[in-house]
């Protein structure tokens, strides 16, 4: 694990070097935005004491999709009270977990495994439990334009592409954008280059992916938070133009 850092007025980054998850203060209740890999658990209660917190501050668990490595402790969250929300099209995944779908089929992802990144996430999911997913059993679900009675009030930007229910949540009061796996700034695919979509083996459906960079480049945010990779400073329009060109230059 990683230190946890503060990334805006709190907000609060934790995971490890590979996948993130977030927490969003507000009014002392707490939002966490994505859940990580089953595997964080184990520091769970810790990492949220060094916040300043305890585990019953989560009111809720806003979930971006329903891949192994984003909804980790959910179940965890979920016994000590939180509620857990996800698009209602991921809905069925969370409730029994199984292979992507479309492009992102397990023999893609194999076929692949030279790359760094997968290796990378691969390991990290290894370590971390990932290998048999969390399922949350009775999840709230949202749609697009839902704004969340949840702390910080996100508003949901339906994102389809890596899986079809997959969204982003934006934070205005902290002008932050939660993008999920709609893009990646992760170096091991950037190269230290700035913003991509994610490789195109993981995603569900690579067209949609591209199509919905459209609805993330209006948004106003200062930040734009991902699954994989650092904070990115320079604005939504920044982020969906560059991941743009960078993914029809293939
Ligand atoms: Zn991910």
């Amino acid at each position: 694990m990683r230190a946890r850092t503060e990334l805006a007025a709190g907000v609060y980054g934790l995971g490890t070097d590979i996948v993130n998850w977030y927490v969003v203060e507000d009014g002392g209740r707490l939002t966490a935005v994505d859940a990580g890999l089953p595997g964080f658990a184990t520091t769970l209660e810790e990492d949220l004491r060094q916040l300043g917190h305890a585990i019953d501050d989560v009111e809720a668990v806003v979930l971006t999709h329903s891949d192994a490595d984003h909804t980790g402790v959910a179940p965890r969250l979920r016994e000590a009270g939180a509620r857990v929300l996800i698009h209602q099209q991921d809905a069925p995944a969370l409730r029994k977990p199984g292979p992507k779908k479309g492009d992102a089929s397990p023999r893609h992802m194999l076929a692949n495994l030279w790359r760094p990144l997968t290796r990378a996430i691969l390991w990290d999911t290894l370590r971390n439990g990932g290998m048999h997913p969390s399922k949350v059993g009775d999840p709230e679900t949202f749609s697009d334009g839902d704004v969340l009675d949840v702390p910080g009030r996100p508003k949901v930007i339906h994102t389809p592409g890596h899986t079809a229910g997959h969204s982003a949540l934006l934070f205005e009061g902290q002008r932050v954008l939660f993008a999920g796996d709609a893009l990646i700034t992760h170096e091991l695919v950037t190269r230290g280059a700035g913003v991509r979509l994610m490789p195109h083996f993981v995603n569900e459906d690579n067209r949609a992916c591209l199509a919905s960079l459209d609805r993330l480049e209006p948004v106003h945010a200062d930040l734009v938070l991902v699954g994989h990779g650092a904070a990115w400073r320079e604005g939504p329009a920044a982020a969906a133009r560059q991941a743009r060109t960078a993914a029809m230059a293939v």
